[in-house]
């Protein structure tokens, strides 16, 4: 595996979003064989969508291509490290190993500051910036009551 070489791909991906308008930030994924069956760029303000980082653009594409919900064996390149929500996603795509260029401090001198959200998790959920409720209602664990019950579902 030639790890300059995939995360120099990044970064040439990264710069081409910029001039199309995206995020400075661009993701792949790499098969076991080497080969990549996924990318993606940070299209959050072209599409209006806030979860639209490089890294899940590119873990909605690899599993498409590879027709699974599990990256196994997979490597994900990033031009810079995870924000707390692609940490997630990666988390629970299970690629075998993550190698990334740029590091969080890079990416907060120029205004992506996401060290907030960690600081978050930790807050209790009324300290929180956006305040968290947990709410009684009845039924709240019917659905996994349901799941549970379930004979015929994908287990992951
Ligand atoms: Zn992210």
């Amino acid at each position: 595996m030639d790890h300059s070489m995939y995360l120099a791909k990044t970064i040439h991906l990264a710069a081409e979003s910029i001039q199309s308008g995206g995020g400075p930030f661009a993701a792949i994924i790499v098969d076991p064989n080497g080969a990549i069956i996924g990318q993606g760029t940070n299209s959050v303000t072209n599409d209006n969508d806030p979860t639209a980082h490089a890294e899940v653009v590119a873990i909605r594409d690899a599993c498409n291509t590879i027709n699974d919900f599990q990256l196994e064996g997979c490597t994900l390149y990033t031009s810079c490290e995870p924000c707390p929500m692609c940490l997630g996603a990666i988390y629970w795509a299970r690629p075998k190993a993550v190698y990334f260029a740029a590091t969080q401090e890079d990416a907060a001198a120029v205004g992506f500051d996401d060290a907030f959200i960690y600081r978050e998790i930790e807050k209790p959920y009324k300290e929180r910036t956006i305040p968290f409720y947990a709410y009684e209602i009845n039924e709240k664990k019917r659905p996994f009551q349901m799941w549970e019950a379930l004979a015929t579902k994908t287990e992951y």
